[in-house]
């Protein structure tokens, strides 16, 4: 895409420098080439766990968040629905999740026949904590939560009250890999955590999950569920479970293993980690410096909370839908990947999962806090000019906006 409106001092900006993805780090693709060559793909293909890329991953991923267990599957979705199935949800069972998330998070409790409880969310993103005092009981046995876009929840509080009521707690980290909670791991607070490889998150393997627990029962079943049929759990690093014994032929197999070639993919993406996060807080700090000065409401964060900020939320107070929507056309013209969380279909806003039939919830406060806000993934290989861009693009758009402009607006 060619930007249309680019000027003189922005010569040099392409409007793909904004959708850039990270490439593969050349010992993945070297690893990847060797196990083309070999054929072994399947993780099950060899005789121990030392010579199956996956487990190696596991291992590294698990010592990388400090935690006992992990297990590599198709996708952060998969690994969600695992950890609800191990977690004892069955048809019927009442789970409460966030109104705001990923679509794919409430579809993993439907399709188990589960009943979605939907908790209310704040203007940053948050689930909304005296919705879920509300609405948390005996009758809820388990909590899905999502760190959307990276903004972690208030951990301390959530963790009291699902501690107090006997919840678990399964985390959907898919978008906070890296992040911590005071100095603790994101992912690691709840029952189970789990994890996206998605090209869009911060490690990127085109798809992938990770499902990550200290819980011996619950890696176990989750070992079963993904499909280790027979004695193929003597492939796993954790393979000494007596447990294994125990469930053997006692849960179905959904097959949502993780291939080989993913794996090599993503290894040696974790090294990487901490110095993108490092990067990412640089950058994100000098944009929310420069948006709030133009009058747009970034969320808070949390002082216990360290993320990596691989994309950009921002609220432009006071404009009707139409200035809205004539503002992201704007911005998008210029070559921002903007998109806003309410516009029609997109998959974040509740009111578009008309899968839920009657079971579409009543949200007020959560919808009002989609409207007029925008959303963009950053990519990592932005640098300051391409920073400067964002914000004389945002400010211009802004400008743009017909009289009587955005004091007036929002009535
Ligand atoms: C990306 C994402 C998911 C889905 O992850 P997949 O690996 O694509 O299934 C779920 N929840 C959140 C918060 C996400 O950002």
């Amino acid at each position: 895409m060619t930007i249309t409106n680019i000027d003189a001092a922005n010569e040099g900006i392409s409007a793909d420098d904004f959708t850039r993805l990270e490439p593969v780090p050349e010992a993945g693709m070297q690893r990847a080439m060797d196990i083309m060559r070999s054929g072994k793909l399947f993780r099950y293909g060899g005789k121990r766990p030392e010579d199956c890329e996956v487990a190696l991953l596991e291992r590294d991923f698990a010592d990388y968040l400090g935690v006992r267990h992990a297990l590599g599957v198709s996708s952060c979705t998969q690994a969600i629905e695992l950890a609800l199935l191990a977690c004892g949800v069955e048809a019927g069972t009442r789970v409460l999740v966030p109104g705001f998330t990923f679509t794919a998070v409430p579809s993993a409790i439907v399709v188990l026949g589960a009943e979605p409880v939907f908790v209310e969310c704040t203007d940053d993103y948050r689930i909304d904590l005296e919705d879920l005092e509300r609405k948390i009981g005996d009758d809820t046995p388990v909590l899905l939560l999502s760190h959307m876009r990276g903004h972690i929840c208030e951990m301390d509080t959530i963790m009291r009250l699902c501690q107090a009521r006997g919840v678990k707690v399964v985390e959907d980290a898919a978008h906070a890999l890296g992040a911590r909670w005071h100095d603790q791991a994101v992912g690691t607070f709840g029952r189970v955590g789990c994890f996206s490889f998605q090209s869009n998150k911060i490690i990127n393997a085109g798809e992938g999950g990770m499902l990550t627990t200290d819980d011996e029962q619950i890696i176990v079943k989750a070992i079963y569920l993904s499909g280790a049929y027979e004695t193929n759990y003597r492939k796993h690093f954790n393979a000494d479970s007596a447990l294994f014994e125990r469930y053997a032929g006692q849960l179905p197999a959904h097959n949502v293993r993780m291939n080989n070639l993913t794996a090599a993919v993503a290894r040696p993406q974790l090294a990487l980690l901490d110095e993108r996060g490092h990067r990412y807080r640089q950058m994100y700090a000098y944009l929310e410096q420069h948006l709030s000065a133009l009058g747009l409401e970034l969320p808070r964060a949390y002082a216990a909370e360290t993320r990596i900020p691989d994309s950009l939320q921002f609220r432009v107070p006071q404009l009707s839908t139409e200035q809205m929507q004539a503002f992201i056309a704007q911005a998008r013209d210029a070559g921002l990947p903007l998109s806003g969380f309410a516009d029609p279909n997109n998959a974040r806003a509740f009111y578009n999962w008309r899968y839920l039939g009657k079971a579409i919830p009543e949200l007020p406060q959560t919808r009002r806090s989609l409207q007029n806000v925008c959303d963009m993934r950053l990519s990592s290989t932005l640098q300051q000019r391409h920073l400067d861009y964002i914000v004389s693009t945002v400010r211009d758009a802004l400008a743009a906006l017909a009289p009587p402009s955005v004091k007036v607006a929002g009535q």
